[in-house]
Order: structure tokens, then sequence, then C-alpha cells
């Protein structure tokens, strides 16, 4: 019987963002590709003898109730699967929150997974993938992780092969953005063609394992709206170009940036500037990790 779990819920960026449309229903057609990144959140699972979900985690502001992704995650396989056992959460939040990384989604998923694991219950990937959706678009990403082609409402995934390795800068400035007012902004722009960052062509760069032709190809149509209202984000990009970055772009709705870097060095004195020198006033939180492929 397993009693315990150690799982780390690995953050995501978009390399493309693409919106083709508003459904009715509120949700938005999105064309993306998304990377799995190393920075990670740190999630254990302690089963208890007295039913219910607790969870707890290091940053005082997350919900520590039903409102948490993660306990939503144990909560619907536990009641699908009548588990009246208790299960005790502890997450670990190292990925910003409300930054355009999937943090919340990626500790569902992780969820998932260890609950299925924990208690025995035998779902495949995919079947896991099926349920997490119910908890939010870009929670079966999180469970595919890797690189992949990502449409529909975010739940059509198509699998590409692996991103050539790089140093990935992540640096989110000291701002929350909220998701739902950047896709209303969005909604009330009138968008011309050359808005839209060619995704078919990303998706080609990829399978030619092109780094500097997937940089090449950067788009994030959100970033119209978020970049627009926080020049912060452009001057990011700014620092990052100028030490040597192959491209830097927002992730999400931001306001999260990353830069792609192939030397180490320039990487490291981006990382510097940003965290401790001349540049240290744009971003709160600055983090040096790297593109994450393997499956959980
Ligand atoms: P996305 O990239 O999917 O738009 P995000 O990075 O914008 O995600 P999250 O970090 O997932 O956003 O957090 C969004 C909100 O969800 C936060 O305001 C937070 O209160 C709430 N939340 C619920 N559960 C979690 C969790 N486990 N981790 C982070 N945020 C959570």
């Amino acid at each position: 019987m397993i009693s315990h779990l150690r799982l780390k819920a690995y953050g995501k960026i978009n390399l493309g963002l693409d919106v083709l449309g508003r459904r009715e229903n509120g949700y938005h057609d999105v064309k993306m590709i998304m990377q799995t990144v190393g920075l990670h959140d740190r999630i254990e699972l302690y089963r208890k003898e007295e039913p219910g979900i607790a969870i707890q985690s290091n940053l005082f502001y997350l919900p520590d109730n039903e409102q948490n992704l993660a306990y939503k995650a144990a909560k619907l396989l536990m009641e699908e699967f009548d588990i009246h056992e208790g299960l005790s959460i502890h997450l670990r939040k190292f990925i910003p929150v409300a930054a355009g990384m999937a943090g919340g989604s990626t500790d569902a998923a992780s969820v998932l997974f260890g609950v299925n694991k924990m208690f025995g219950l035998g779902l495949s990937r995919e079947e896991l993938m099926e349920r997490g959706v119910k908890l939010g678009a870009d929670v079966p990403y999180c469970i595919l992780r890797g690189t992949a082609l990502s449409e529909g409402i975010g739940e059509k995934l198509t699998p590409l092969p692996p991103m050539p390795q790089c140093q990935v800068l992540i640096a989110k400035p000291g701002i929350s953005v909220s998701t739902k007012m950047v896709y209303e902004c969005l909604d009330a722009m009138e968008l011309r063609k050359e808005d839209h960052p060619d995704i078919d062509g990303m998706v080609e760069a990829i399978r030619q394992g092109d780094l500097r032709k997937v940089a090449g190809k950067f788009g994030n149509v959100l970033e119209l709206v978020t970049a627009g209202k926080y020049p912060v984000i452009g001057q990011i990009e700014q620092v990052m170009m100028e030490e040597g970055a192959v491209n830097a772009m927002m992730s999400g709705s931001g306001p999260t940036v990353f830069g792609l870097f192939t030397s180490p060095a320039a990487a490291q004195r981006a990382y510097e500037s940003l965290r401790f020198g001349e540049a240290s006033g744009l971003a709160k939180q600055v983090y040096l990790t790297n593109f994450f492929n393997m499956k959980a």
C-alpha cells in the first residue's frame, strides 16, 4: 500500500499562441505551441485515516480549500471511485502564480496522476486526460507534457518532437494579470492578419529540429493586450535580447516573459542582470531553467 508520494508538477510556456475565435459559451478556440519547462512545484500526498481532503501550501494567499485546483483534482477522482480514506496534500509553489505558466493546472494534473497511483485506480494517461479537462482546459496538456500543439479550447493535443535543448530564462514582473480581462480586451480588438502568429510554420520548424527557426516564428496574440497595458513586459524582453537571447516573448496571458539562449554564459548574464543587476527592478521572480521532455 502506498501511504506517501512525492510529485513534481512542471510549468509550461507557450512558444506560440493564437486565438481563432470566441464560442457562445465564452470559451475561446486557440492554437498554441506548448512546452514544458524544468521549473516545478513540489507536491506530497499522504494517506490519512480520517476521511476528507486537506490541503496546505507555502503561500498564504492561495486557497487552502475546495477552490484550490489540486484539491478539486483529488475530489474528482476520490468521489468517482468512492474512496473513503482521507488525503492530505502538501503543496510547495515555485511556479509563479497567475502568470501564464499553468501553475494551477499542473498541480491538478500531478494530483490526478498521484491519486491514481496511490489508490491503484488503474486509469490510463488518456483516461486521466479525459477527467482533467473537467478541471481546466490546460490540465490534459499538463498530464501529457513535452512539446505539443494544442487546439480546440486547449484539449485537442498533438504531441510534437522534443525541442532542441537550450537555456530558458523566465522573468515575472511584480504585477498580476487576469486572464479573463486579457481575453475580454482581445475580443474587443480588430485584429489584422499580421497580428496572428504562424503556428503551422512553427510546427514545421519544430519537426525540422531548428531552434532558431522556431524562435524566429515566436508570436503571442495576447501580448498585444498585456504588453500594451504593461510596458515592463517589452522592457524585460529587451534586456534578454540585449544579453543575447535567440528570442524572447510573453507566455500565455502573461505577465511572465521568457527568453531562449543557446549560450549558457549569455543566459547567466541575463539572469544576473534581471535578478541582481541594472535590470533588477523589472522582474520580481527570475529563474534559469530548460525544456523538460520526460513523461510522468
Ligand atoms: P494559465 O497559464 O493556465 O492561465 P495561470 O498561470 O494564469 O494559469 P495559476 O497560477 O494557475 O494561473 O493561478 C490562477 C488562479 O488560480 C490564482 O489566482 C489562484 O488563486 C488560483 N489557484 C487555485 N489553485 C491553485 C494552485 N494549485 N496553484 C496556483 N494557483 C491556484
